[in-house]
């Protein structure tokens, strides 16, 4: 089925009300039919709902319509995009092993690979999303992660998935892609060799700025890249903490299994069942806004590329993009989503424009259906040093634009007006 009729349909059947709109089960828990029952759903010899915590049947609907969106086995929702990234990666290492992650980040991801997983015992290696030798040279027997995004946040760069995911592949590391920001209607990271989806749902799948979440996807058949592999025991070994279950002996995704069982046992980050729900109503649209999203941007980044007092704008869709061709191999008809950067001559003028404009909300939120303007060396990415800044590419007298769905030609109006003042 094309990805706009699974959007509306996957993962819900109608229980006896046969309502249309999928219900909130808004409930913490759920009770056993008696104590065979209970132990055999904590045995997982039956599967289904215990505590709200590890699964609900809102939420449950919406890991189902999103891993088939991506095209994957199976999803696991979370609290946020960055307790969906948090859990790809400790779902992978542990203290004394090493993740490899690209320069261009999202900068709580940034912060999060800096600081607070060196604080895990976990080492960060960077390289630039260009240069693949990189991270052959970075890799060793305590690597277990490769980090990146497909369409990068704040720099606009665009990830040549299958040469990373043949590096990741040849060294049997798992290879982790955020799509936040091409979405799996542009781009569908498991057809080019990738391990695990994570998204923020805060960003285009709720599409009107309505709610914090995040969704953690994995590929078909990830179980035999994970059986016997060395560098991932704890899925071949007998998990202590869930009675001595080996992940990859299960008929089951074993990734988001044991993030269930595991990382949502006891680290709790789970998405709200109300939350979910707003989600599942951003999906029914989303094919059709990205298409939207893409056409703006696009107009607004050819728009921009004529200014005079604009030295270069970072879109992918732009011919003159040195992604331009990258765009072209891995999003759906070229298109490129709704993000766009700008550079004008330094930070004094990039903070009078931004103040100017009056269409565009100065927000760092970025997929909203209303447009968006951030200056990232001040906010997103104010805790860099400049070294650090430099490598995620962001230079002071960058302007982020996510480019919403008004009418484009009040979108260039509202810029040219600041770009003028
Ligand atoms: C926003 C964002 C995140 C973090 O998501 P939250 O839902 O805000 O936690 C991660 N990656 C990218 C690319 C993002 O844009």
């Amino acid at each position: 089925m094309d990805l706009q009729t699974l959007a509306l349909h996957a993962g819900y059947e109608k229980d006896s009300q046969r309502t249309m709109a999928v219900p909130i089960y808004q409930t913490t828990a759920y009770e056993f039919r008696d104590v065979q029952h209970a132990a055999d759903l904590f045995a997982l010899k039956e599967l289904g709902n215990i505590y709200t915590r590890l699964n609900n049947p809102t939420t449950d609907v919406f890991e189902k319509r999103f891993a088939a969106l991506e095209g994957g086995e199976a999803a696991i929702a979370t609290s946020s995009g960055m307790s969906a990234i948090f859990f790809a990666i400790a779902n992978s290492a542990e203290a004394g092993d090493n993740i490899i992650c690209a320069n261009q980040l999202y900068g709580g991801s940034l912060t999060l690979n800096h600081h607070t997983l060196k604080r895990f015992g976990i080492e960060s290696r960077f390289f630039d999303v260009h240069d693949h030798k990189q991270i052959e040279e970075l890799i060793d027997d305590k690597t277990k992660v490769i980090f990146y995004e497909s369409l990068t946040n704040p720099s606009i760069d665009v990830a040549d998935i299958q040469a990373i995911s043949d590096i990741a592949n040849k060294h049997g590391i798992l290879s982790v892609v955020d799509n936040t920001v091409a979405t799996p209607i542009l781009c569908r990271p498991f057809e080019y060799g990738a391990d695990i989806v994570v998204h923020s749902a805060s960003k285009y799948t709720t599409g009107q700025g309505l709610a914090i979440g995040g969704i953690l996807v994995e590929r078909k058949d990830l179980v035999s890249k994970l059986k016997n592999n060395s560098r991932y025991t704890h899925f071949n070994e007998p998990d202590a903490s869930y009675h001595g279950l080996v992940y990859t002996d299960l008929p089951l995704p074993p990734f988001t299994l044991r993030a269930r069982l595991s990382l949502l046992r006891d680290l709790g980050a789970t998405s709200s069942p109300f939350n979910s729900w707003l989600f599942i109503q951003g999906m029914e649209t989303l094919s059709i806004r990205m298409k939207e999203h893409s056409k703006n941007a696009l107009e607004l980044a050819l728009y921009l590329e004529k200014h005079p007092k604009v030295k270069k704008v970072n879109y992918p869709g732009l011919k003159s993009n040195s992604n331009y061709a990258l765009s072209q191999k891995y999003f759906q008809d070229g298109l490129a989503s709704g993000l766009l950067s700008f550079e004008v001559s330094d930070l004094a003028e990039a903070t009078k424009i931004v103040d100017a404009t009056k269409l565009y909300s100065l927000v760092v939120n970025i997929g909203d259906s209303k447009s968006i303007i951030t200056h990232p060396a001040s906010t997103t990415h104010q805790q860099l040093n400049d070294k650090e800044l430099k490598n995620c590419g962001v230079a002071p007298g960058l302007i982020r634009i996510s480019c919403g769905l008004e009418s484009i030609n009040d979108l260039i109006a509202d810029l040219e007006q600041a770009l003028n003042c």
